[in-house]
């Protein structure tokens, strides 16, 4: 009986005659390039997450690129994130011609630690990007207070934190501009690939719908030099399909996320669990824990047909790519040598959850 990391196949299941019905309706309609069922999807998710404008785009990576050039960032530019994220965040900031600055993050929230930013701006400083790691919302307020006080842009990267709430108001929708993306794996997941950003002022929406579409503004009017980073239609099809579910899959995943709290042991094996502010809810795209010792522990439960994973194995300044940003993030590089991914996703059931922990708790005691 093993158990897997996440079931995609699974989630797709429980819609599969809806996704079809949609699948269907866009080939009918002979339109498979952006079209009504692209407009329809970006108007229900700004309204989901409470914001007015929302461009549906190919990937999160896009996303993050196009929120960066509406704001004006190029060459010359430094743009602040965090030391632990995947590397997309790191390569959009590249993608523009302008220069990443890491800065470490917190032990607890595993998010970028907001108390460093400061020291990190210069006066080349143009945005930050606060990344929302795992699904739990970096703490917003004081870094809103601080990138106005510095007259900085604020890139929220909500690519693992779909429908998540930080003190009421969702992921996404804090900062000037939300970046998503529909991986099959995230917690909205399309039928391929897929992003959006949201924001609220119309004229950067308007640039960044220019943009998606080789910069045009009206047919073979190429106002700026743009891309093909278009959602496709079928994929937004599906995802309308699929967004009135995702609260009720991330309730799911919280309460897989409770069991794991409260039966996992903490002593030997695992030190920590993922934290939860107050003010915060946790979405658990990924659900980590610390461990004092991870090899022994992950080959255990391979043993037992565990799948685990690492987000990530190694903090950015620590991968070839990005070599030349190496310095000292202390608590990042903590977190990727620490951190243990539980299988976690909204199709698991509670008892494979109590294997899991059970399976845990067993070799914490047999050492
Ligand atoms: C998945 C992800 C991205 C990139 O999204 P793609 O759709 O794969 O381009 C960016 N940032 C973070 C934090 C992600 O998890």
């Amino acid at each position: 009986m093993s158990i897997p990391f996440s079931d995609i196949k699974a989630n797709a299941e429980s819609i599969r005659h809806q996704a079809l019905e949609a699948i269907t309706a866009v080939i009918d309609s002979g339109q498979f390039v952006l079209g009504p069922a692209v407009q329809s999807f970006e108007e229900q998710f700004a309204q989901f997450l409470g914001v007015p404008y929302a461009v549906g785009v190919n990937s999160g990576s896009s996303a993050l690129q196009l929120a960066l050039l509406a704001c004006g960032v190029g060459p010359g530019d430094e743009v602040i994130t965090t030391a632990l994220t995947f590397a997309a965040t790191v390569a959009a900031i590249y993608y523009v011609g302008a220069k990443p600055v890491l800065v470490d993050c917190e032990l607890d929230s595993r998010n970028i630690d907001v108390s460093e930013v400061e020291k990190a701006i210069t006066a080349k400083t143009k945005a930050i990007i606060p990344v929302h790691l795992h699904g739990l919302v970096a703490d917003m307020d004081p870094l809103m207070e601080l990138a106005n006080r510095h007259r900085l842009w604020v890139i929220e990267d909500a690519c693992q934190a779909h429908g998540a709430r930080y003190k009421g108001r969702r992921a996404g929708s804090i900062g000037h501009f939300g970046c998503f993306s529909f991986y099959p794996a995230k917690n909205l997941g399309s039928f391929g690939e897929g992003g959006m950003v949201v924001c609220s002022e119309a004229a950067a929406c308007e640039h960044m719908r220019s943009l998606r579409n080789y910069g045009q503004s009206g047919k073979y009017n190429h106002q700026y030099l743009g891309y093909n980073y278009r959602l496709e239609t079928i994929q937004a099809a599906v995802l309308r399909v699929k967004l009135p579910y995702l609260d009720q899959w991330n309730a799911l995943r919280r309460q897989w996320a409770q069991l794991y709290r409260q039966q996992l042991a903490l002593g030997s094996a695992v030190i920590a669990l993922p934290s939860e502010p107050a003010w915060a809810e946790h979405v658990y795209h990924v659900y980590a824990v610390r461990c004092r010792n991870r090899e022994p522990l992950a080959k255990h439960l391979a043993g037992l047909h565990i799948s685990v994973g690492m987000h990530y194995p190694a903090p950015i300044h620590k991968l070839p790519a990005f070599a030349e940003l190496d310095g000292s993030f202390p608590i990042a590089e903590q977190l990727a040598e620490q951190m243990l991914s539980l299988p976690m996703f909204a199709e698991l059931t509670a008892e494979q959850v109590g294997q899991v922990c059970q399976a845990i708790n067993s070799f914490a005691v047999q050492r």
